[in-house]
């Protein structure tokens, strides 16, 4: 049996529409639900939801940022997958885009009245955050 542990994580970012990153790296530290999973080769094996938020990875001394909403993860020791609704790296990030959908959402959360909980409210938190996810990305919040 080979007990060497592996030196890289080959990471796939996948959403229905296309495969946004194909990358050997050294590091991935992930956005988990309950916190930022931090990922080196030879990682015990996990699946979690991940929130809106920044992925980031490592990859020949460089480090690589996207962002991600809806999505979930499977952690093997050699290999992370990710299913996410949106994805898009940081050179594809419409940061005025981003802006004004993270105005958008600002806005409409002052107009809601404070008892107005549910649907609505979670529509709305979920588009700031992936608005928040996109600036945080490129680093413009
Ligand atoms: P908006 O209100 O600006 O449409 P949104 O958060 O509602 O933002 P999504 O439903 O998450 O948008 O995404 C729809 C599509 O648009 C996805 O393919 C996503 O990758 C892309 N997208 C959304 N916002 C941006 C952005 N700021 N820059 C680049 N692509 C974006």
């Amino acid at each position: 049996m080979d007990t060497t542990l592996p030196t890289a994580i080959e990471l796939q970012v996948v959403t229905p529409e296309r495969l946004v990153v194909s990358a050997s790296a050294t590091a991935v530290s992930l956005p988990g639900k309950s916190g930022c999973l931090g990922i080196l080769p030879g990682h015990a094996p996990l699946v979690s939801e991940l929130a809106a938020g920044v992925i980031s990875y490592e990859r020949e001394g460089a480090t690589q940022r996207l962002a991600v909403s809806d999505g979930f993860t499977e952690v093997l020791p050699a290999r992370v997958i990710v299913l996410a609704r949106t994805a898009e790296r940081t050179e594809e990030i419409d940061i005025e885009r981003a802006r004004s959908a993270r105005q958008r959402a600002e806005e409409r959360l002052k107009r809601l009245p404070d008892s107005q909980d549910g649907d609505e409210r979670s529509q709305v938190l979920a588009a700031l955050a992936r608005a928040i996810a996109r600036l945080d990305a490129v680093e413009e919040r």
